[in-house]
């Protein structure tokens, strides 16, 4: 039996196939979240890569930003349950998910079960989201996927003084002015999203084993930071932006068994 998870974000849409609730069939990614092409690009891509039909699929869940805008899957359920049960499915024994995303920031405490007993979020302010490093990228004209590596090279991590995006982008340009290093800004701020997520994180209670989720767990020089400021190893699986829609495909799965 295949179950389909589709998480529409606020920048980028994924898909999931499960097979069962057990084998990952095909999983996409694509950019752009609600109110773009985005969930439907994800969903071609799914059925291209699987070789499937949506008829071959028993149930779909939606989940994420967007959830409530799309009508056509068979229910919908909130991205706290869904990177709940996609991190456990990747790491057995997960008690803490640290999930960044293009707007916001979740930490998600587990019991031994696997099951949500706690969480908190901030979806307040970018800094400390993916949308600080996004602004940051493009000042600085470097791709977003190549900041951790710049970051690995600094020897001497800039300090980014301000709270608010808006101010630390002036700082950051300033730095640069001023003949601060590429790779020890990027590196700062990195470290500055570290911090605002470690404190986040520190509020929700950390208890290993620790995992990131979400497009900004792709980025190893924040990994890192995160880690060194919780004291903790972060555990990290290059699936890290679909643990929502997996978690989607295998909520789908127990809502089909529990029927
Ligand atoms: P959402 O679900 O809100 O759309 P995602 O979990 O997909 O968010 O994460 C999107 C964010 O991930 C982007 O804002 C970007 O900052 C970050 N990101 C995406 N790809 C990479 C990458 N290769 N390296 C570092 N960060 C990335």
């Amino acid at each position: 039996m295949y179950t389909l998870g589709i998480d529409i974000g606020s920048t980028t849409s994924k898909c999931a196939l499960i097979k069962d609730g057990a084998t990952i069939i095909a999983t996409s990614l694509s950019v752009g979240g609600m109110g773009t092409g985005g969930p439907m690009n994800a969903l071609c891509e799914i059925w291209d890569r699987s070789g499937l039909l949506p008829q071959d699929v028993s149930r779909t869940i939606v989940t994420g930003y967007g959830r409530m805008n799309y009508k056509e899957a068979d229910g919908e359920v909130s991205e706290l349950t869904c990177h709940a049960l996609g991190g456990s499915f990747i790491f057995a024994g997960l008690r803490t998910i640290i999930d960044i995303g293009g707007q916001d920031a979740k930490v998600i405490c587990l019991s031994e079960q696997g099951k949500m007993i706690n969480f908190v979020m901030n979806d307040k302010c970018a800094a400390g989201t993916g949308r600080f490093l996004d602004v940051m990228a493009s000042i600085l004209y470097i791709d977003i996927d190549d900041m951790g590596e710049i970051a690995s090279k600094a020897t001497n991590p800039a300090a980014i003084s301000s709270t608010c995006t808006v101010f630390a982008e002036s700082e950051v340009i300033s730095q640069l002015a001023n003949g601060v290093e590429l790779s020890n800004l990027v590196a700062g701020i990195c470290d500055s999203v570290a911090m605002r997520v470690g404190a986040l994180a520190r509020r929700a209670g950390v208890k290993e084993k620790v995992c990131m989720s979400g497009g900004v767990a792709k980025n190893s020089a924040l990994r890192k930071a995160l880690g060194e400021r919780l004291g903790v190893d972060i555990y990290y699986d290059d699936r890290a932006q679909l643990f929502g829609a997996i978690g989607a495909a295998l909520y789908a799965y127990k809502q089909v068994n529990r029927k």
